[in-house]
């Protein structure tokens, strides 16, 4: 249902396509941070980590050194530990546990000729083939150009991708030919196959929720001690998961949980700031005491059974979370710090 909310709201009836890639969404955000801030093929092979402090290694031995961190990885990544995180993201087994990466193989084709726009077809932008191993095919259309892609997802492309690339391409061919009653084989000029179960980067397509991990999206995107926050398509609960839009929607999501936390911390002093990243975010971590949104705790917002020291409000409800921080005074019971209640 949720998906089906989701795709109406956003007409995903319509058809987007970047001409230059998705390279041309990070120009703008590349020209506001600087040329340098961008590091593209750089692999993180180990993330160590403490509230308040991160430092992630590279591959070719590099490190970064930042308070805090959103991770984007894939899902299969983080499931299978690809990337080592110290001390391990124990709190998130469950979550990853409750998603499952679907599989999908497109194949790239360039023809000599566009043998499928024909005079009765001449705006055909979409093919579907049921029953065959690839079961759909897209065109350029609008853009004119002698390109096919061949799509096959689910446990078929699990086991397509186990073959030779080679072997997967006669496939497709043979299958194209049938269906166009043609041999097409000989008109073909280049090829590209997308294999992401076999990419280590990758290690699958498009995340979807396992029966019984209901709540699991929400789990991944869950920060971890006010230092590690999460990302990506995976962590969509609204119904846009395995979708760029659900991708940036995560990003947006995880950069205002930054700054939120950010400007909470901002606003009180070193103790208040470093109890919040003492305590997480988990809500099994912190005091669940009361919600306030939008708005600054007051002085009168303090239970009087609460311990001195430092303290977090969390409350989590169906669609959001809201969290605060403050910070009883010895023996006074006024609030020093407050940061005003945020949705998550
Ligand atoms: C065939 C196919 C067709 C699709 N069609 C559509 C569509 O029409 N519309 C749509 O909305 N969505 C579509 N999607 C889904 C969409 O592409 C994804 O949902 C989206 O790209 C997910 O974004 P992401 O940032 O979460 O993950 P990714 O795009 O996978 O980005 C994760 C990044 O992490 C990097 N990475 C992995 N490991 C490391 C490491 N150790 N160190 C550093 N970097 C690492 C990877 O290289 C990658 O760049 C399609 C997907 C596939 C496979």
């Amino acid at each position: 249902m949720r998906e089906r909310r989701a795709e109406t709201a956003m007409h995903a009836e319509r058809s987007f396509r970047l001409p230059r890639g998705y390279v041309e969404i990070l120009e703008p955000l590349r020209a506001a941070i600087g040329p340098d801030a961008l590091r593209l093929d750089t692999t993180v092979e180990r993330v160590q980590w403490q509230p308040g402090a991160v430092t992630v290694h590279t591959t070719d031995r590099k490190t970064f050194s930042a308070r805090k961190l959103i991770v984007t990885l894939p899902l299969p990544i983080l499931q299978q530990n690809l990337v080592t995180f110290e001390p391990a993201l124990v709190e998130k087994t469950p979550a990853l546990r409750g998603l499952r990466m679907g599989a999908v193989i497109k194949l790239g084709l360039h023809f000599d000729d566009a043998f499928w726009w024909t005079d009765d077809r001449k705006r055909l932008g979409f093919l579907q083939a049921p029953g065959q191993t690839f079961a759909a095919y897209w065109t350029t259309y609008p853009v004119l150009a002698p390109v096919l892609f061949a799509w096959c997802a689910g446990p078929i492309a699990e086991k397509l991708a186990r073959l030779k690339d080679e072997d997967i391409l006669q496939h497709a061919l043979g299958e194209l030919s049938k269906m166009f009653k043609q041999r097409v084989g000989a008109r073909l000029r280049a090829w590209h196959l997308h294999n992401w179960q076999t990419d280590p980067l990758a290690g699958g397509a498009y995340s979807y929720v396992a029966a019984g991990g209901d709540r699991s999206q929400r789990a991944l995107a869950r920060p971890i001690g006010g230092t590690l926050f999460f990302a990506g398509e995976a962590t969509d609960w609204s119904g846009q998961h395995s979708t760029v839009y659900g991708a940036l929607m995560s990003g947006e999501r995880a950069a205002r949980e930054v700054l939120h936390r950010a400007q909470a911390v901002g606003v009180h002093d070193e103790k208040v700031a470093r109890a919040l990243a003492a305590l997480g975010d988990e809500p099994g971590a912190v005091q669940h005491l009361q919600v306030k949104r939008d708005g600054l705790l007051g002085h009168g917002d303090l239970p009087g059974d609460l311990a001195d020291g430092a303290w977090l409000i969390a409350h989590e409800g169906e669609d959001a979370a809201a969290v605060g921080v403050g910070q009883r005074a010895q023996g006074e019971g006024k609030v020093l710090g407050g940061g005003g209640g945020h949705a998550l």
